[in-house]
């Protein structure tokens, strides 16, 4: 799960993280009343959207020459000017993608002095099985670019989470970063403070771009990105509150309250497998008869009717599915529950694009009775490579 940075610099305050000051704010009044309260005599409007770029991207509908969603102004009316322009719009960054993120609220934030910008990351590093510290001088808004040219300006060390952070973490990053004398310890202190949120809020990455030093040596953090692990949520009532559904896909909330495993995508054909890697494999072998799909989505083992009728209805009231391919190859999973909830959706909400059904395995033969008794318009397959082919012709032919 992600959140806002303004939600990320509220959690990392708790941690005695220094942060600027500032207010969210879902209004252009809520904005000119945060701006009062700020004082100046610089401000930063701050677009809060899930995806970072911000400071880069351009807002629809506004000319080439417009800022981006990052806009560092100095008065009360400019902050007023720029909100009215950046609320309701959407906000296109190279981590959008081309249909960018509409901006809802933005972050009222008192002006820093920036004398240097570096780049500092904390990581699940799943190699090592560790907290994993990414650092560079080279941060402001292009680390990809750094990470792609010069590798080697990028430092990277890890946390044994036996022993948690020692003062010799805090002199590798102050070294990473060129720091010395006071601005070492504040960074060897900060990194306490990030590792400790990090691990008390069950966080998988934890990214400030940039982490500055002021103009009075000071280093702050003026940018933060945060996910968390989300199966260890439950364990954190006070982060599930910080929810935005409006960042997320519908499509993905909606398979949440079955708990069906769906992640949605850009393609066409809708997929319904049963197991991860099966619909992994599914996926590929779409691309390799050269058509793309539409969602990842594995119904589980011990998937009852309901969900399965809950899972198909997603993927039929999916605009872009141009065609679905469900293939089921029944172990724990029996695939006549598997053909009893294809057909009641079906019957529920109707079905417009071609459906090929491979069912492999537990009660094959029922489940296949059931489709064919249920009158659909049903293209049957033998096998993974079948169905795929079957149904990228479908939809071909369709078109
Ligand atoms: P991102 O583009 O989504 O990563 O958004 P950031 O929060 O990192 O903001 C983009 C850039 O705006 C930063 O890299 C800074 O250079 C600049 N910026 C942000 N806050 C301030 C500020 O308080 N003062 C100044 N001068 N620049 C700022
Ligand atoms: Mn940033």
């Amino acid at each position: 799960m992600n959140i806002h940075e303004h939600q990320a610099k509220a959690v990392l305050a708790e941690y005695g993280v220094t942060v600027p000051r500032g207010y969210p704010a879902f209004t252009v009044e809520e904005a000119v009343q945060a701006a009062e309260k700020l004082g100046g005599p610089v401000f930063v409007v701050k677009s809060q959207i899930h995806a970072g770029g911000r400071g880069k991207g351009r807002f629809e509908g506004l000319g080439p020459e417009a800022k981006g969603g990052v806009r560092v102004v100095k008065s009360v009316d400019e902050v007023k000017a720029n909100a009215a322009e950046m609320l309701g719009r959407v906000l296109v960054t190279h981590q959008t993608g081309a249909k960018g993120k509409q901006v809802n609220r933005l972050y009222i934030e008192e002006g820093a002095n920036i004398a240097k910008e570096f780049y500092l990351s904390l990581l699940v590093d799943r190699e090592t099985s560790r907290v994993s510290v990414v650092a560079s001088t080279e941060g402001g808004m292009n680390i990809e670019d750094v990470a792609h040219d010069t590798p080697e300006k990028i430092a990277t060390f890890d946390i044994d989470p036996a022993t948690g952070v020692w003062p010799h973490h805090g002199l590798k990053l102050a070294s990473a970063l060129g720091l010395k004398g006071d601005l070492a310890k504040q960074a060897r202190t900060l990194l306490g403070q990030l590792y400790a949120a990090f691990l008390g809020k069950d966080m998988s990455l934890l990214e400030i771009n940039p982490l500055i030093v002021t103009g009075d040596d000071q280093l702050r953090v003026l940018d933060a990105k945060v996910s968390f692990d989300s199966n260890a949520l439950y364990r954190h009532p006070d982060i599930r509150e910080l929810r935005d559904e409006t960042e997320e896909d519908a499509k993905e909330i909606e398979a949440a309250k079955f708990d069906l495993s769906y992640i949605a995508l850009d393609g066409e054909i809708g997929c319904m497998v049963n197991g991860a890697g099966l619909a992994m494999a599914t996926m590929d072998i779409i691309k390799l008869y050269g058509a793309e799909p539409e969602n990842f989505l594995d119904v589980g083992g011990g998937a009852d009717e309901a969900k399965v009728t809950a899972a198909f209805k997603i993927i039929i009231a999916d605009p872009n599915v141009k065609g679905i391919l469900v293939n089921i190859f029944g172990g724990i999973a029996r695939c006549d529950i598997l053909a009893n909830g294809v057909v009641n959706a079906v019957k529920q909400v109707g079905l417009s694009v071609p459906l090929v059904v491979r069912l492999e395995g537990t009660n094959a033969e029922l489940g296949k009775q059931i489709i064919n008794e249920s009158g659909l318009n049903v293209i049957a397959a033998n096998d993974l490579a079948d169905g795929a082919e079957k149904i990228v012709k479908a939809v071909r032919g369709a078109a």
